[in-house]
């Protein structure tokens, strides 16, 4: 073989290479097929355009769509594969732990519309909503996702917090934290009467104490925290507003009108102690 031909088949080769890698990160990018086909039975997904007309609806065609579609059928796929936790203790458990998030999703969600940013409530700043006249078609409008904006646990307790309304769950308004100077209702009252607020929060109180993951959990303990302390009016599940303080003699405290002794800062695991037992052990 001379060195031309070589050349030739390497080319060939590295080509053959190309190819192959391109093929596999493609259908990596693809939704599982199996869970595709899960996602579709239960939930029809429909796209409207600029006039709020259907022009089409979510099929086979598209598992391995890479827009918006792709980001919300993901979240809906993380719900669907979340685990059932069953070693959730009882102060945490919720209509999410009981009813399974998935179940959760399609007892109350049978349809959503992916809307446009002409979309009037999509325009304004929201990624999802419901309208109380459709509530019989149990329908869900999604709003194209804002670049990088939420994770399938994110986008997955958003989609939670929207089904809930669907029973006629509302808002308060806030009423402390940035989202008081809002007009519009954007907090529950309480977590404890579970509206759609309370719901999307039990998402996540439910990942943080059921998974095994360690990065998820991460991820859900941030956003519990987060959702505990600003969208509810009296701070849930026995959350303490305060602050803590650590004197110069190194002990710390726990500030809220008055002051309660935790313990001594003696070395850093005191300090990694108390954040990772936020907001519970
Ligand atoms: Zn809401």
């Amino acid at each position: 073989m001379n060195t031309l031909t070589k050349s030739i088949l390497k080319i060939s080769f590295a080509t053959a290479m190309l190819g192959a890698s391109f093929a596999f990160a493609a259908e990596e990018d693809c939704l599982p097929q199996q869970d595709f086909d899960l996602i579709l039975s239960k939930i029809r997904v429909e796209q409207k355009d600029d006039n709020g007309q259907v022009v089409k609806t979510f099929d086979q065609q598209d598992r391995c769509d890479k827009d918006d579609f792709k980001r919300w059928a993901g979240a809906v796929n993380f719900l669907f594969k979340l685990p059932r936790f069953t070693d959730i203790p009882s102060r945490f458990q919720s209509p999410v732990s009981k009813e399974g998030s998935a179940s959760f999703l399609t007892k109350r969600i049978q349809l959503m519309q992916m809307e446009t940013l002409t979309m009037d409530s999509c325009a304004e700043g929201a990624s999802a909503y419901v309208t109380k006249s459709e509530v019989s078609e149990r329908k869900m409008h999604l709003c194209p996702i804002r670049k990088n904006a939420g994770t399938p646990l994110t986008l997955g307790s958003l989609l939670l917090h929207e089904a809930r309304h669907i029973e006629g769950y509302s808002h308060v308004h806030c009423a402390k934290g940035p989202q008081s100077e809002l007009s519009l209702p954007a907090c529950d009252e309480t977590y404890q009467e579970q509206g759609s607020y309370g719901i999307g929060a039990a998402l996540f109180f439910y990942v943080y104490k059921g998974t095994k993951n360690e990065v998820l959990k991460q991820e859900a303990r941030s956003m519990a925290i987060t959702a505990s302390l600003s969208t509810f009016n009296k701070p849930p599940l026995d959350i303490k507003e305060g602050a803590l303080i650590l004197g110069e003699d190194s002990k710390i405290s726990f500030y809220d009108g008055q002051e309660t002794f935790i313990g001594e800062l003696e070395d850093d695991v005191s300090l990694i102690l108390i954040d990772q037992t936020t907001p519970y052990a």
